[in-house]
């Protein structure tokens, strides 16, 4: 299958503070992990920034101003964790826009699947406010994206980062034809994704795992509680929120998941988009912190979407 694989260097000059664990090594891992022989297939292309119409139909036009006009010659923090620096609007700018432009091949038909590795990542990002490394919600950037430039109405995001997509799921929670799966370790940050929060329309569907939880429980979640869902709802394009911090090795959280896993959660999700999507899955790098689990991660995540 042809998978296109989308990035810019923007990406490694979005400068956290030392010792930040959201750190422009994670692209250079993935990258390096994703230039072996197996990968040459992939068609690789550069991300290009997103419109200001794309971010704001997904933010707030204050907030987004506010994103344009914050300082450019040192690093701001936004909260505890979400750093803001002199290449952090260039960087996010790509992130969003190489979501939508992974949209587009997609749809274009040149390619069968995407796959964006950018950062920052964009599931905690709400419509007003930055949050959680994130400051454009990028999943959401796209699917809305995708309404607008190709006519359809039914997206579905599936979310396997180890953090709950507190900003997607807002994002989505107040329109029935955009859905939310997520699993996640339950008690993290940021504190949202309980099984009881459903959505408008049934649209959310959350499944929280305690710490410790292993690949045999995790697959168990999505075979039989979010995939189905996912099916149900019969999405036009599946956008994947890949994160990669529920690996065991993951400094993060403490869930127990290995490569195999995110090999398996992906071919299960690409199962799901052949009978629903003819395939259209687009996915997006989101968190991952062990920069070798993180690596060969993607490396898994990446060769079942290219179904190798
Ligand atoms: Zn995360």
């Amino acid at each position: 299958m042809s998978v296109a694989l989308f990035t810019h260097p923007s990406a490694l000059a979005h400068d956290t503070w030392p010792e930040h664990p959201e750190r422009a090594e994670r692209i250079r891992a993935v990258l390096r992990a994703l230039e072996a022989p197996e990968f040459s297939g992939l068609l690789r292309e550069t991300a290009p920034q997103a419109t200001i119409a794309q971010l704001t139909a997904v933010h707030d036009p204050d907030y987004v101003d506010a994103i344009l006009a914050m300082p450019k010659d040192r690093i701001t923090a936004i909260d505890d964790d979400t750093a803001f620096g002199p290449g952090t609007l260039e960087a996010a700018l790509h992130a969003a826009g190489g979501a939508c432009a992974a949209v587009d091949a997609v749809f274009e038909g040149w390619a069968d699947a995407a796959f964006v590795v950018m950062r920052p990542p964009g599931h905690h990002a709400e419509p007003d406010r930055a949050m959680g490394f994130c400051f454009f919600n990028n999943a959401a950037i796209a699917a809305l994206h995708a309404r607008a430039r190709w006519g359809i109405t039914r997206v579905a995001v599936a979310d396997f980062d180890v953090h709950h997509g507190n900003g997607t799921q807002q994002i989505f929670s107040n329109d029935p034809a955009l859905f939310y799966a997520s699993s996640h370790q339950s008690g993290c940050f940021p504190g949202t994704g309980q099984g009881s929060e459903h959505g408008i329309a049934n649209n959310v569907v959350n499944v929280p795992l305690q710490p410790g939880t292993t690949g045999e429980a995790f697959r168990a979640a999505w075979e039989t509680q979010l995939i189905p869902r996912l099916t149900a709802f019969a999405p036009e394009l599946l956008i994947i929120s890949a994160g990669f911090d529920a690996h065991a090795a993951d400094p993060m959280a403490q869930l127990r998941l290995r490569e195999a896993d995110f090999a398996w959660v992906t071919s299960a999700l690409l199962g799901m988009a052949d009978a629903c999507c003819p395939g259209r899955v687009v996915s997006l790098l989101e968190g991952g912190y062990d920069l070798n689990a993180l690596a060969q991660s993607v490396a898994a995540h990446v060769r079942a979407l290219m179904r190798l």
